[in-house]
């Protein structure tokens, strides 16, 4: 896989999507004039970037719908970025410091049609970079120890066994919430029970509109044993 990125880094070498620079997918300078995201409502989901930002709107449906995956690595950078920086308080307050790592699934038929979800690869390119600054910070003595934070990827544990309805389709609050019940589940729930039960738990999304669908994904997590349950997403 990785000898495959490099033969397509060069037969195609990386362009802003949005300004065309070469060198990388979504440069810095375009992702920097993106708009902010409003707060949601939960305390524990932290969104990145508001969704009706032209930028982030378009990289989100070409890394989503046009498979331009190298883009999951610019957002895993920004979302590590902000988990270490809400970690620094949360590790303090709450006891918050080895956390696992979960990617919102996707159905099975979804996956199919898709070919990947692209809530794992952005979880996959954290964890490169969650090793990468562990390390270095290993064999920097300079920095604390105690501010690393290790992360481990579980994408095996929280499945969606049915296709709901697009959550935007749905303009009440309840009917939306009502959609969500049974969206998720654990998948062999023994093997996983010992693998989450009072771990801290980040979940990982692209989007979040409502809440409903993280909400629903932290409730199924929590009946598991998971400890706490925080998330992040790219966009609001
Ligand atoms: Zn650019």
């Amino acid at each position: 896989m990785r000898f495959l990125n490099t033969i397509l880094d060069i037969v195609f070498p990386a362009r802003c999507v949005l300004c065309g620079k070469t060198g990388v997918d979504l440069c810095r300078e375009c992702l920097k004039d993106a708009r902010g995201a409003e707060r949601e409502s939960a305390k524990w989901i932290f969104p990145l970037y508001d969704y009706r930002d032209k930028s982030i709107k378009k990289s989100l449906w070409l890394l989503k719908y046009k498979g331009r995956k190298r883009l999951a690595s610019v957002f895993a950078e920004n979302i590590y970025e902000k988990i270490l920086e809400e970690l620094s308080e949360l590790s303090v307050m709450e006891n918050f410091i080895d956390a696992i790592l979960i990617p919102i699934p996707l159905s099975r038929k979804r996956y199919r049609e898709r070919g990947f979800n692209q809530a794992e690869l952005i979880c996959q390119e954290i964890i490169e970079i969650n090793k990468k600054t562990n390390l270095r910070d290993s064999v920097d003595t300079n920095t604390h120890f105690s501010d690393s934070v290790n992360m481990q990827l579980e994408n095996n544990i929280l499945i969606k066994p049915k296709d709901t309805l697009h959550q935007a389709h749905i303009k009440d609050r309840s009917t939306r919430l009502k959609n969500m019940v049974g969206t998720f589940a654990i998948k062999n729930e023994a093997k996983s029970t010992d693998l989450i039960k009072g771990k801290n738990v980040i979940l990982i999304d692209d989007i979040t509109t409502t809440g409903a669908t993280l909400s629903e994904a932290r409730k199924v997590l929590r009946q598991a044993g998971a400890r706490k349950v925080i998330a992040f997403t790219v966009a609001h």
